[in-house]
C-alpha cells in the first residue's frame, strides 16, 4: 500500500482492491458526519492589488476525530455517491449565512464570498430550487455571494447549464469561472456563459516567473481584458509571483503568501487588521 507513512492515508488508501469497501467505509462515515455537523468552512482571502482584502473563497473542511480533513479526501466520494448533494446545500446556506451575518458590521458587510459547486450538485433537478429556498430564508445580499464552477458543467447539457446560470446571475450571483487553463473553455464559451469572473489555475501561476510561462498568463489576461472579466490568480506564494501577476494586469490575488484558508474568527481578524490600516 501507498502512503502508509502518514496517518491520514492508512484509513484512505487507494489500492484497487480495497477501494469498494474503502468507499463504502468513508461513504457511512460521510453520512454520519452529516448528521453530526462535523463540517466547517474555512475561509482563503482574495486581495486586490493594494493587499485590501476583498473577499474569500469557502473551502470545506471535516473535522473527523479533531483531526482536519482535506476536501481532496472526501468530495470525490461525496461525489460518486451523492452525498455532495447535502453536503453542497450545507456549503450553500453556511456561506449565505456567513454573508448575512457580515451584513451587520462596517467592514466585513464590504467582503464577497465564493463557494465551490460540484457539477454533480448543479446537476440534480432540485438545485436551483433548493438555492432559492435558502436565500429567501437566510436573506443575504447575494451580490456578495459568488459561485465558484469548473469548466466541466458546459460538458454535459449545454443548454441546461446556461439556463441555469443565467437564472443565478438573475439572483444576484456572480459566476466564477474556477480551475481556468486546465480544461477546454473556449473564449466563446467564455462569452456564452456570462462568467463575471475567471480565476487562473495554481498550474499558471507555477510557471509565471519562466519567460513562456508568462505569455501564457498575459494571453489569458489581455483575453478577459477584452471579455470585460476579472481575474483572480490562485496559488500566489511568492512575493516575485505577487509582482509579475500585478504587473501583467490580474486584478486579485489569493495564496499562501498573504493567508492560508482560516477559520472564521481568523479570517475576520485579518480582514480587520488589512482593511483597516
Ligand atoms: P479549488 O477550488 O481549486 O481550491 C483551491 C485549493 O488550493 C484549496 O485546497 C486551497 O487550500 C489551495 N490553495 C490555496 N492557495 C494555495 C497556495 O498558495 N498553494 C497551494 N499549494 N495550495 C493553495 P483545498 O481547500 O484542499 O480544496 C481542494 C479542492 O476541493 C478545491 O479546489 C475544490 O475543488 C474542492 N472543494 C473545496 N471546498 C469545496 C466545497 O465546499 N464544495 C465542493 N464541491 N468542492 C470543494
Ligand atoms: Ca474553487
Ligand atoms: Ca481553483
Ligand atoms: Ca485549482
Amino acid at each position: 500500500a501507498k502512503h502508509r507513512g502518514r496517518n491520514k492515508y492508512v484509513i484512505f488508501n487507494t489500492d484497487v482492491k480495497e477501494k469498494i469497501s474503502k468507499e463504502y467505509t468513508i461513504k457511512t462515515m460521510l453520512q454520519k458526519a452529516i448528521e453530526n455537523e462535523e463540517f466547517e468552512l474555512f475561509y482563503q482571502p482574495k486581495l486586490d492589488r493594494n493587499k485590501r482584502v476583498v473577499g474569500c473563497e469557502a473551502l470545506i473542511r471535516w473535522i473527523k476525530d479533531g483531526k482536519v480533513v482535506p476536501p481532496g479526501e472526501f468530495i470525490p466520494v461525496a461525489e460518486k455517491s451523492g452525498l455532495i448533494y447535502e453536503i453542497g446545500k450545507w456549503v450553500i446556506e453556511e456561506s449565505a449565512k456567513r454573508v448575512q451575518e457580515w451584513e451587520s458590521d462596517e467592514i466585513l458587510k464590504e467582503i464577497s464570498l465564493a463557494f465551490n459547486v460540484s457539477v454533480v450538485q448543479m446537476r440534480r433537478e432540485g438545485f436551483l430550487n433548493d438555492v432559492r429556498n435558502i436565500i429567501s430564508k437566510i436573506k443575504p445580499n447575494v451580490s456578495n455571494l459568488e459561485i465558484e464552477i469548473t469548466e466541466s458543467v458546459f460538458i454535459e447539457n449545454k443548454q441546461r447549464a446556461l439556463h441555469l446560470l443565467e437564472l443565478l446571475k438573475r439572483m444576484g450571483f456572480k459566476i466564477n469561472l474556477d480551475d481556468f487553463g486546465t480544461g477546454y473553455s473556449s473564449i466563446s464559451v467564455l462569452k456564452e456563459f456570462k462568467i463575471d469572473i475567471l480565476k487562473i489555475d495554481k498550474s499558471f501561476v507555477d510557471e509565471v516567473l519562466s519567460k513562456e510561462g508568462r505569455v501564457y498568463v498575459k494571453t489569458i489576461i489581455d483575453m478577459s481584458k477584452n471579455l470585460n472579466l476579472l481575474t483572480v490568480a490562485e496559488g500566489v506564494e511568492y512575493q516575485e509571483q505577487f509582482e509579475v501577476l500585478k504587473e501583467l494586469g490580474v486584478d486579485y490575488f489569493q495564496g499562501y503568501l498573504f493567508a492560508k484558508p482560516l477559520k472564521k474568527e481568523e479570517f475576520e481578524e485579518f480582514v480587520k487588521k488589512l482593511n483597516t490600516s
